[in-house]
């Protein structure tokens, strides 16, 4: 049904993959969606999306890891519905440097968009959400935040150890606010990033030993990350939340 109606969506990162996965979902059960992301969606990924989702989900361009331009974003978003439901931060980068080649560019920027980006818009979103007594907020941390990235560099691991640590400590500040801040942990998952990492064999291949021998799916995780957006979630936060396959039985 549409347990979302009503509620205002930012997704970041959501031009692409997973986010864009989540805007559909969200969007499907009735959400309005904000994507924020460095250029919008192409036709191609619009064009899998319904009419009736289509028309829910607006993107904005703004780089997350740019204070003023995170600041401006929500600025016109809670001008224009005033009020703001639901934060999912999937924007990310990363990558597959090895560690003797990592420039200190390179490692303020994988953590510039991955933990800052995802600080800066947890910082201006809590606000609204607090002041409505209810919110969702789903961060993009990966199996590489719990233990070491086959694909993305040192750098990467750090960056989402990082938010599952951001994840944590708003987590604790917020429940009682009715606000819930949760991470969602993919495995190996079937997006341009992915395939930017690893060409398609070897998607297969490092799939092949797992509980669940295949490379797992966008909706799969969206749809995750749309429970956790919902009502039903309440009593969920601060958790790390693995979708892998089983890649990290422990
Ligand atoms: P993707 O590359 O398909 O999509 C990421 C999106 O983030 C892109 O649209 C990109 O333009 C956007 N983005 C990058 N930098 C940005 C910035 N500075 N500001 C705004 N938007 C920016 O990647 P994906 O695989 O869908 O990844 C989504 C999230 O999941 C990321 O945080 C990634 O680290 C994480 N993750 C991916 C995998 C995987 O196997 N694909 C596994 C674990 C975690």
């Amino acid at each position: 049904g549409h347990e979302l109606e009503g509620r205002v969506a930012v997704v970041t990162g959501g031009a692409s993959g997973m986010g864009l996965a989540v805007a559909h979902a969200l969007a499907r059960r009735g959400a309005t969606v904000a994507v924020f992301d460095l250029a919008p969606p192409g036709a191609g990924e619009l064009a899998s999306m319904l009419a009736a989702e289509a028309d829910r989900v607006r993107s904005v361009a703004v780089d997350v890891a740019d204070g003023d331009q995170v600041h401006r974003a929500f600025a016109a978003l809670l001008e224009e519905r005033s009020r703001l439901d639901i934060l999912v931060n999937a924007a990310g980068i990363a990558p597959p440097t090895a560690f003797e080649d990592i420039t200190e560019t390179e490692w303020n920027r994988v953590l510039a968009v991955n933990v800052h980006g995802t600080f800066l818009c947890c910082r201006r979103a809590l606000p609204a959400m607090r002041g409505g007594r209810w919110g969702r907020i789903v961060n993009f941390s990966s199996t590489a935040g719990k233990t070491i990235s086959t694909t993305g560099g040192a750098h990467y691991t750090t960056a989402k150890h990082g938010v599952l640590g951001l994840t944590r400590h708003l987590a604790k500040t917020c429940g009682s606010d009715g606000v819930t801040v949760n991470a969602v942990c993919p495995g190996l998952i079937d997006t341009p990033m992915a395939r930017g990492l690893l060409p398609e064999e070897n998607l297969e291949r490092a799939t092949r030993s797992f509980p669940v021998p295949r490379v797992g799916q966008p909706w799969e995780v969206a749809e995750l990350v749309a429970f956790l957006a919902s009502d039903r979630a309440a009593y969920i936060t601060g958790a790390a939340i693995d979708i892998n396959g089983g890649d990290l039985i422990v």
